[in-house]
């Protein structure tokens, strides 16, 4: 089946709205085995937005618009869609109560505006939209006569704001579209690693994967900072088989690499595994500036393992709260290998944690040298068997550097409380 999304909106041109909608549609499709085909996001421009609903309607089976649906001039979807349907809009009474509704529950005045929203096209079903005003709409289209050969299709219009779009979708839309078209099958499941390059994971696992990908499997990669996605899918009958034994074989390969599946996060694995070996953590950060405090507190339930942490930017917070000597920092630098034990050996105790890890490394762009390059980072783990240190090389951007270091910290955990 051929899905098609057009996202309409000048604000998503302009770089003002980042287009959640299509991640999301995408997501929330390929989750009920429709993989969206094409997705264009186009101005609130009148031709614009019926040149992209026409080509769309030519090839595909379902055609779902987002925004413009509102009551302001820019909102165009329903009358350019109408008409270009050859449809007459007409009043909807449900729509009209739902809106006085609307406003007599937040007790305001209905302005006039809206009346527009209670027209329709003719035909269409309506989605009351439980978040706002605007309903959804959806219309088959029988015959298409956009398409080559006629055939039906489906166009849904959803409304712009998020908080509308999404119940919609899952309260209406989702109905719609398990009475509409049969379940297909598709079958998807990422593999998360940490610690090997995009290329490597490719190279390794590639030529062991072959004899499934000429049965169907579908192999892509995702680099992320500090992390790569093997995602596998596949679709039709035997898609389910296929895809297991495709995950076999990846964990085979890169076992000790994988940290989760699907949305799983590694702070997340890191909790778990620290609430099942009931072990507590302390953290002292330099150059990750609380990005790693930051994602453990993401977690739910992070405060029964998570004790605390210092951001220790300055020299004097290494001396003051850690207990890093004044001679080490003279003598190594704070992007040391020295600086990194005493940072997580200071954190350990002063907390009072199982574990420590500390985190000290050179973001840039400045401040790097002919032996402490910028992206040098160095690690610590502090444990009840001592402290132990790894040197990183990250010459990435500085938010990019902050994540890849977090996670190089947080992988290095992972590992050591999987053993
Ligand atoms: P309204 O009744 O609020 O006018 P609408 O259906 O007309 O709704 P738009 O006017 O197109 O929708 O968009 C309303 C708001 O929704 C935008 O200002 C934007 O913040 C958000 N929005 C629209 N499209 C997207 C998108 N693709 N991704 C994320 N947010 C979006
Ligand atoms: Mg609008």
């Amino acid at each position: 089946m051929n899905v098609e999304l057009v996202n309409t909106g000048s604000e998503l041109m302009l770089g003002r709205v980042l287009n959640t909608h299509q991640q999301w549609l995408c997501r929330r499709l390929a989750d009920l085995g429709h993989v969206v085909t094409r997705q264009v996001a186009i101005a609130d421009a009148a031709r614009d937005i019926r040149e992209a609903v026409r080509e769309a309607l030519s090839r595909a089976d379902l055609v779902i618009t987002t925004g413009g649906l509102g009551p302001t001039s820019d909102d165009l979807t329903r009358e350019l869609i109408a008409k270009l349907l050859g449809k007459k809009l007409v009043e909807n009474k449900n729509v009209l109560a739902h809106i006085e509704k609307f406003f007599a529950k937040h007790n305001r005045p209905r302005p006039a505006k809206t009346s527009v929203e209670t027209f329709v096209p003719e035909g269409a079903l309506v989605f009351l939209n439980q978040n706002g005003t605007a309903p959804g709409l959806a219309m088959k289209i029988e015959p298409n006569h956009f398409r080559a050969d006629k055939k039906s299709s489906w166009l849904v219009m959803l409304p712009g704001p998020p908080r509308e779009l999404r119940p919609m979708f899952d309260d209406s839309v989702v109905p719609l579209l398990k009475r509409e078209f049969a379940d297909e099958i598709f079958v998807c499941r990422t593999l998360r690693t940490s610690g090997i390059g995009e290329s490597s994971v490719q190279e390794k696992v590639e030529n062991d994967l072959q004899p499934l990908v000429k049965m169907g499997l579908e192999v892509g990669y995702c680099a992320r900072p500090g992390a790569v996605d093997v995602r596998l899918t596949a679709s039709g009958a035997g898609a389910e088989k296929i895809v297991r034994d495709g995950e076999a074989v990846v964990q085979k390969i890169l076992g000790a690499n994988i940290f989760g599946f699907d949305d799983d996060e590694i702070e997340q694995v890191v909790v778990q595994l620290l609430m099942e070996c009931k072990k507590t953590l302390a953290l002292a950060e330099s150059c990750t500036g609380g990005n790693v405090a930051h994602r453990l507190t993401n977690v739910p339930g992070a405060s029964e393992v998570f004790l605390g942490g210092v951001v220790s930017y300055s020299n004097a917070a290494k001396e003051k709260f850690l207990g890093v000597c004044a001679e080490s920092l003279a003598a190594h630098g704070a992007v040391s290998e020295a600086v990194a034990r005493e940072m997580a050996a200071g954190a350990r105790e002063k907390f009072g944690s199982d574990f420590a890890m500390a985190i000290t490394g050179i973001a840039g762009p400045g401040g790097g040298s002919p032996d402490k390059p910028v992206g040098t980072v160095f690690i610590a783990l502090a444990s009840s068997t001592g402290v132990a240190v790894k040197k990183f090389l990250n010459a990435w951007d500085r938010a990019t550097f902050k994540e890849v270091a977090a996670t190089q910290a947080l992988e290095w955990l992972r590992q050591t409380l999987s053993a």
